[in-house]
């Protein structure tokens, strides 16, 4: 486990495809200047629409592999075929800047940086119903109905994660749900042991002449 002299504080979301994980994440973004997200690599095919760099760092399989030799990753893991993996460098940069970072992951991904840091928490995302999370993955047009079928069948076995993590939100209404979220950080960042990292020089002063 490392423990993280700063006060900042990685946030992990999951959710089966569909839940409407990274349109949250992308609202939470806009909304709260203290948090970035980390951009991963992986060995998926880039999507219309999609940038290189920007969505993901999109690799071949040996390039990954080497990525993996050379311990480029806190976490990495096979996702519907493809690997998916987040660079510990930037990560740890991002802290480094006085950010907190979010990481949408899937949940193989989240347990593995859970135990590496004792600074993380985790949100699991679950949709209002199975039939609602395949209307969302027609919908999107991004998939084919292969993919999308193959995407509902995981969805099960990933929900059945979500006793892992630290809190679960349910994706009905969306505003409601981006609420819950936003609560959420907030009140990580308020936890005891982060606000004593942070207010030393204000306890320190407070106390002086006790
Ligand atoms: P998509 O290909 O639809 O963008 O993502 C597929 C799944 O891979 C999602 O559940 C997403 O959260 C997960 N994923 C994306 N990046 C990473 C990563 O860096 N590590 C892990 N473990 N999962 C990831």
């Amino acid at each position: 486990m490392r423990i993280l002299s700063s006060s900042n504080q990685i946030f992990v979301i999951s959710a089966p495809s569909g839940a409407g994980k990274t349109s949250l994440v992308d609202a939470l973004l806009n909304k709260d200047t203290n948090i970035v997200g980390c951009t991963s690599h992986t060995t998926r095919p880039i999507r219309e629409g999609e940038i290189d760099g920007e969505n993901y760092h999109f690799v071949n399989e040996s390039e990954f592999v080497n990525l993996i030799k050379n311990n480029y990753f806190v976490e990495h893991a096979n996702v519907f075929g493809y690997r998916y993996g987040t660079s510990e460098l930037e990560l740890e940069n991002t802290l480094n800047a006085g950010l907190d970072v979010i990481l949408e992951i899937d949940w193989q991904g989240a347990e593995q940086v859970r135990k590496v840091y004792d600074n993380c928490s985790s949100i699991f995302i679950l949709p209002p119903s199975l039939s609602e999370l395949e209307e969302r993955l027609r919908s999107r047009g991004k998939d084919t109905p292969e993919v999308i079928k193959a995407r509902s069948q995981e969805a099960v076995k990933e929900i059945k994660q979500c006793d892992n993590f630290d809190y679960v939100i349910v994706n009905d209404d969306f505003d409601k749900a981006l609420r819950e979220l936003v609560t959420i950080i907030n009140s990580a960042r308020l936890e005891t042991g982060k606000q004593l990292l942070k207010l030393a020089p204000l306890i320190k002063n407070l106390v002086r002449d006790a």
